[in-house]
């Protein structure tokens, strides 16, 4: 695989000329040892393809079951995410409902749809005009689309409730779990570096 670049190393700044690097390998820097990237495996785009299609039918998972279940004095609660949404914003608290509905709702499934646009020309080998620019769009969305912070909020938000009622974690946490692991070992395709190199490949 040609990379023809100089790379710099995330923790050393160290440029140097990345080495050519068979499927399922990683780089390393020269001076550091620190991982520049790893590469998948000959299949690694069709896979992560697959990957993030079953991501998506979870995430119409998490988003249709609740999250998590309450019971209070006899009474029992299903939060579901959207529901939360209209809750805060029915009880005066629009900006957090609109960071919920960012966080927790468009932005992943918008980096989830964003992904796999991206993968399918190259999983169809074919290059449209758009790719670079949805590419970049993609990189963009990236950082904005934090289930794990999320998630961890509504881990905080139970423990706390716990003192209050009885709180049991719904199938929608359990599929956002899912979720995180499916996104993590799908992200070394989804990496600029890896794809441009695919780039020639492409018709
Ligand atoms: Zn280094």
């Amino acid at each position: 695989m040609a990379h023809p670049s100089l790379i710099a190393c995330h923790e050393c700044d160290l440029l140097q000329h990345p080495a050519p690097v068979p499927p399922r390998g990683a780089a390393k820097c020269a001076r550091c040892n620190a991982l520049l990237y790893r590469v998948p495996g000959e299949r690694g785009i069709e896979n992560a393809f697959a990957v993030l299609i079953a991501a998506l039918i979870l995430f119409v998972v998490a988003n249709i079951y609740p999250i998590l279940s309450m019971e209070l004095q006899g009474q029992r609660v299903d939060a579901t995410i959207l529901g939360g949404v209209r809750e805060l914003r029915e009880g005066g608290m629009p900006a957090i409902a609109v960071i919920v509905f960012l966080t927790g709702f468009l932005f992943p499934l918008v980096n989830l749809l964003g992904m796999l646009a991206v993968l399918l020309p190259f999983v169809r080998r074919r290059r449209p005009r758009y790719l670079a620019t949805l590419l970049r769009g993609v990189m963009m969305v990236r950082p904005w689309s934090m289930i794990e912070v999320f998630m961890l909020g509504v881990f905080v938000s139970m423990v706390k409730l716990a003192h209050l009622a009885h709180v049991v974690p719904g199938l929608a946490m359990v599929a956002f779990v899912l979720l995180i692991v499916l996104l993590a070992s799908a992200a070394t395709v989804i990496d600029p570096h890896y794809l441009w190199s695919r780039w020639e490949t492409l018709e």
